[in-house]
């Protein structure tokens, strides 16, 4: 009875877009490139009723054709030049909000299509990322910079939380490539940019710290595209020690937790052997800005807590604590990518002032234990990893906020251990067995699982193997085997990772050789056995630091008599100083540890005095 009448001539989804395509020359509707505030509020609600419409649309966007995709493109970058020219209004009017906000949802949705290239052709990537993308992030990222600048000290409302979230949606899918080429204004800080990168440093760094969650995930998600990019900029500084070194200690001697007496020793060894002492005995401090921004982040945790008190980031403000691990996300990113003889070298730095061991002391403090015992009895391993906390972060859904803490914390503990496994190891097997074991269980569940994967992964999807060893491996039983062959000599290296890698002892066993006697097979598998334990990085950098070693003997050069290595494993240098009387050579980091330990300053073979 109430039968719905088809007629045959309505137009189908995609028909309709080419009817309000249409409208552009006919009808005076769009909001394009002009002040929306001057507009009535029929006509803005229409534009955003069609901005629903397209994003619908662009879910099927393997059947739109061209013209449709341009409109699409046309329209994002003339409605977003309607956002700046009624940028005055953002924060007043209804209509602006309502408008940015929806500009924001259909802008992020394309850009992450166009981020993964999914379901679209060449000609229209390369369309978006040439001509659209530059002008729609040149206009929208000025628009935000300055909103969320001018809302850095002050408290928001709702409904500016809603507006930055949505734009922070947008612009953190802003490529790396427009980022670079952004114009933004200088931001008056201290020491002037010098270049790009700084110039983002100095804007986003601080917003890190805001007290509003969207900023501060848009300025991570920002931050974080362009870290890669800072090592070029230090390698070009020289190694300075600033301001933040001074911070860092005055802080650190505040703390009862910090044990000082391996200090002490260390520095009456120094004064007594400063002949001995390395170059870069204090490594080499990371990114000055983000260093700063770390401090800053402490000391606004700590203007909350009670001097006498343990340090227990619970009671300072949920945005204070979560500032000073997103900044921490950004250093471990930062350690992550560079090479591996820089990472040790910040790493030394960042141990020095101790600043690793309370990264650690707090992750746990925001880890409640009952988050083991809700998943262990559950099977399924992987699975398991990849529900227990969430992996992206986004500005539009924040969790609760203490949920949101314990979510980030988990996840940067993964980090850790991925980052700076022989780090994390040695802090882990100084803690106490109730704790130690809460943080193997913890690892076991939550982590290994995803790190093994990853390591497997990377050694499966390895298209070039190192020279002289071919590796595979074995997924089920999660071992890696490495064959390393050099004229008559082969040695077969089976490296089994346990059930809480990275945490534990890696194994390591040889099923077969040949041209190699007993005691060379022996004492190798001890020395990758040491690398993969003591080298700050996954499986494949402990293998090339092997090999290198290897090769190195091959070369001819003398190993180090006290750890029987050539190349030494945390800071890969070659043994250079020789004893004057037996001839034997050292590593200076082995004899300093030597004369350290024995309260001497005699060769260990021959005592002979240096
Ligand atoms: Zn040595
Ligand atoms: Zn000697």
């Amino acid at each position: 009875m109430n039968s719905i009448k088809i007629h045959k001539k309505q137009p189908t989804f995609l028909e309709l877009l080419n009817t309000i395509s249409g409208w552009r020359d006919t009808e005076n509707i769009f909001l394009f490139n002009c002040n929306v505030m001057a507009s009535p509020v029929q006509l803005v609600l229409l534009n955003v009723e069609t901005m629903h419409y397209l994003q619908v649309m662009w879910s099927l966007r393997s059947d739109l054709n061209e013209n449709q995709r341009d409109f699409i493109m046309c329209s994002i970058a003339s409605w977003v030049q309607s956002v700046y020219e009624s940028k005055d209004g953002i924060s007043s009017s209804l209509a602006v909000h309502i408008f940015t906000v929806n500009i924001s949802k259909l802008l992020s949705q394309v850009a992450r299509t166009y981020e993964a290239s999914a379901d679209l052709p060449e000609e229209a990537i390369s369309e978006w990322n040439e001509f659209f993308s530059q002008t729609v992030y040149n206009l929208l990222l000025h628009i935000y910079v300055q909103l969320a600048e001018s809302l850095m000290s002050s408290d928001v409302s709702r409904s500016q939380e809603h507006l930055l979230a949505w734009m922070g949606e947008a612009v953190t899918c802003c490529p790396k490539d427009q980022l670079m080429s952004l114009q933004l204004e200088s931001t008056g800080a201290e020491s002037s940019p010098t270049c790009q990168i700084e110039t983002i440093l100095h804007h986003f760094c601080p917003m890190l710290l805001s007290r509003v969650y969207c900023i501060q995930i848009a300025a991570y998600h920002i931050l974080n595209k362009i870290i890669n990019d800072l090592h070029s900029l230090e390698s070009s500084k020289v190694s300075t020690v600033s301001l933040t070194e001074d911070i860092c200690v005055k802080k650190l001697e505040n703390l009862n937790t910090v044990d000082s007496e391996p200090n002490l020793a260390a520095e009456a060894t120094a004064a007594k052997y400063p002949h001995f002492e390395d170059d870069d005995e204090n490594g080499r401090q990371p990114n000055e800005i983000l260093m700063e921004t770390l401090m800053k982040s402490w000391k606004g945790i700590e203007t909350h807590l009670d001097p006498s008190e343990s340090i227990d980031k619970q009671f300072a403000p949920s945005h204070c604590t979560l500032g000073y691990l997103l900044t921490w996300k950004l250093q471990l990113h930062f350690l992550r990518t560079a090479s591996s003889e820089l990472r040790a070298d910040y790493l030394r730095y960042l141990e020095t002032l101790n600043l690793i061991t309370v990264l650690l002391e707090d992750i746990f403090s925001l880890i409640p234990e009952t988050l083991v015992s809700a998943y262990q009895c559950r099977k399924d391993e992987l699975s398991i990893a990849n529900i227990a906390f969430k992996k992206k972060l986004s500005c539009t859904s924040a969790p609760s906020s203490d949920k949101l803490l314990q979510n980030v914390a988990c996840l940067m503990f993964e980090e850790a251990l991925e980052t700076i496994p022989a780090t994390v190891r040695q802090w882990w097997r100084k803690q106490d067995r109730a704790f130690a074991s809460f943080i193997d269980n913890f690892t076991k569940l939550f982590i290994s699982p995803v790190l093994c994967n990853k390591e497997i992964q990377n050694i499966l999807s390895l298209d070039m193997n190192l020279e002289n060893i071919v590796i595979r491996a074995r997924s089920t039983s999660r071992e890696i085997v490495a064959v390393y062959t050099m004229d008559d000599v082969s040695i077969e290296m089976v490296i089994a990772l346990p059930d809480n890698y990275p945490l534990g002892s890696i194994s390591v066993r040889s099923e077969q050789r040949k041209g190699i006697s007993n005691s060379i097979s022996k004492k190798w598998l001890l020395q990758l056995n040491l690398f993969l334990q003591h080298q700050n990085g996954n499986i494949m950098d402990g293998l090339r630091l092997w090999k290198r070693n290897i090769d190195k003997k091959f070369e001819g050069v003398e190993e180090c008599t006290i750890c029987c290595c050539v190349v030494h494993g945390t800071n890969f240098q070659l043994p250079k100083i020789q004893c004057k009387i037996c001839r034997k050579k050292f590593h200076s980091i082995c004899l300093y540890k030597w004369f350290n330990e024995s309260q001497n300053s005699s060769c260990p073979l021959c005592r002979t005095l240096f």
